[in-house]
């Protein structure tokens, strides 16, 4: 028997129009597990971070005029992979069926007696016409459509299309066709469609760069050289576009257009760049602020063991409740060495976290700040004295909190179970970012003000400070704005993130 004889499994996975909501599950769940994935220009690139961290990624290009891989180099590219025993994602725009050259590659691949799957993905003739507000067919305007390609008749004298039979079908979606629009707008009138037909362009459908232009057969060359539309794009022609005027949702959300960079650390970013995306923005995540738990823990790991002597539990961050469960888990306890403890959260957000655990807390105070939770605190002051406090958190944490909570009579225990760090950036990276001329910067702690300007001082980048156009959760946070020189141009009415995100519509929507 030969040696590592096992044959790996190529994936044709369809990466959907762009818009990261419209992979398939079955799409994400194979991207998640191969070993390799070899992806396009149209792919969306943030979808590969799904991939495992140890996956080798391999982009083999493909914008239309600079091809990067012959389809020949791709395909034996996959054969290679597969042979040497990998799962090997072939990551392509839309569906790899529809104009995707996923059939070639399902045949060489079969050849090479190579296992494949095909994993449909939304093809952009269906999404970027749904997000541009155009139905493909509709009760009573259009019971026919067709998917034709545009690029096919670049350079040649005859076509393979056949003009007329196309030109009767109810909707004709073009692919690849914004270079020869002036050909195939000839040819569908001298084919008989009137030059009053409604005609559209859909530019990078689904995602945050969506731009439509509509108009007729007549007038749509002239639209779109007016409005300079670049491929990709997708050209519509039918009485369907008409409706776009009633049913178009996408490019009229309040932050479509708007590019807002989220400061947050990774793991808090999600609630805030889930809202800012939700309403059309397009979120450019820059984290400021790395959450690094210490690697010793005795002295967490000692309180836990004394649990039994403590009322009170204080989490600070949802940082702190995950650090201090995975503490207590590790001890080989459970939740009910806890059981006998009041909680109180700062903010819904780590009020919320701790309910992932079952625990609903006892203390959220009103206002979000450390003042506020003492001032809460206070209230409820005979049931505090001579009562036992433990706050694990982190090593800048302000002490706010320990204190006012000793000044009403509390024993106070707090414990550091990680640090905040600033990551390290490129200069090249910060460049990138800032080029782009954010809309709105967003900041949710003094800390993540701190770290940004020490980020762009420490690129060289320092120019870019002043080109701030600052979101602020809060007083606090807007105070050490102005310490830094970073312009703040809207605060939260109240310290959440959900007043935060209110706030920006408000003021964005309105501008
Ligand atoms: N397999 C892909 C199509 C690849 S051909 C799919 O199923 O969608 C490339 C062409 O697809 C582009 O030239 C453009 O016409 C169209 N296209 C792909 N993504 C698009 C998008 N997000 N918006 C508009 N057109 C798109």
């Amino acid at each position: 028997m030969k040696e590592n004889n096992k044959k790996g499994k190529v994936f044709l996975i369809g990466a959907g129009p762009g818009d990261e909501g419209l992979l398939t599950l079955r799409g994400a769940e194979y991207l998640r597990i191969c070993d390799v994935v070899v992806y396009d220009y149209l792919s969306n690139k943030n979808l590969l971070k799904m991939a495992r961290t140890e996956a080798e990624l391999i982009y083999v290009g493909k914008q239309a005029s600079a091809h990067t891989f012959s389809q020949v180099a791709i395909n034996q590219l996959l054969i290679e992979k597969a042979n040497e025993g990998k799962k090997v994602a072939r990551f392509k725009g839309g569906d790899p069926f529809v104009f995707g050259r996923g059939g070639e590659e399902a045949i060489a691949l079969k050849n090479a007696g190579i296992e494949f799957e095909v994993v449909p993905g939304i093809t952009a003739g269906i999404a970027a016409l749904a997000y541009a507000g155009i139905p493909l067919t509709h009760r009573g305007v259009a019971t026919s459509a067709g998917f034709i390609t545009g690029h096919e008749m670049a350079g040649k004298d005859t076509s393979d299309i056949n003009w007329e039979k196309i030109s009767g079908l109810d909707t004709i979606v073009f692919y690849m066709g914004v270079k020869n629009l002036p050909t195939i707008v000839e040819k569908l009138k001298t084919a008989g469609r009137s030059g009053d037909t409604p005609a559209a362009l859909v530019h990078w459908g689904t995602t945050n760069q969506q731009m439509t232009v509509t108009g007729t057969l007549n007038n749509i060359v002239y639209e779109v050289n007016k409005k300079e539309i670049n491929p990709p794009a997708l050209i519509i022609v039918g009485d369907v576009v008409k409706l776009r005027s009633q049913l178009q949702w996408f490019e009229t959300k309040p932050l479509f257009g708007k590019k807002i960079v989220v400061t947050r650390s990774r793991a808090q970013a999600s609630a805030l760049s889930e809202k800012l995306r939700h309403h059309g923005a397009e979120v450019i995540e820059m984290p400021t602020i790395d959450i690094c738990p210490l690697t010793d823990q005795n002295l967490m790991d000692s309180e836990i063991r004394k649990l039994g002597k403590y009322n009170w539990m204080v989490f600070t961050s949802i940082n702190s409740v995950d650090i201090f469960m995975e503490r207590l888990f590790k001890s080989e306890q459970d939740v009910r060495a806890i059981s006998h403890l009041k909680f109180a959260a700062i903010g819904k957000e780590t009020a919320k976290r701790l309910s992932t655990y079952g625990i609903i807390a006892d203390l959220i105070p009103d206002r979000f700040t450390s003042i506020g939770v003492v001032e809460e605190f206070g209230k409820i002051q005979p049931a505090i004295k001579g009562k036992h406090f433990l706050i694990p958190g982190s090593l800048i944490a302000r002490d706010v909190i320990p204190e006012g909570l000793k000044e009403l009579g509390a024993h106070v225990t707090t414990v550091v179970i990680y640090e905040n760090r600033t990551p390290e950036y490129s200069a090249d990276t910060i460049d990138e970012i800032f080029r782009k001329n954010p809309d709105l910067v967003t900041f949710t702690s003094s800390s993540t003000v701190n770290n940004l300007a020490a980020i762009l001082k420490n690129t060289g980048q320092e120019k870019y400070i002043k080109t701030i156009k600052g979101a602020s959760i809060g007083p606090i946070t807007s105070e050490t704005a102005a310490e830094q020189g970073v312009k703040i141009i809207l605060e939260a009415e109240e310290h959440t993130i959900s007043c935060l995100v209110h706030t920006i519509l408000k003021t964005m929507s309105g501008a």
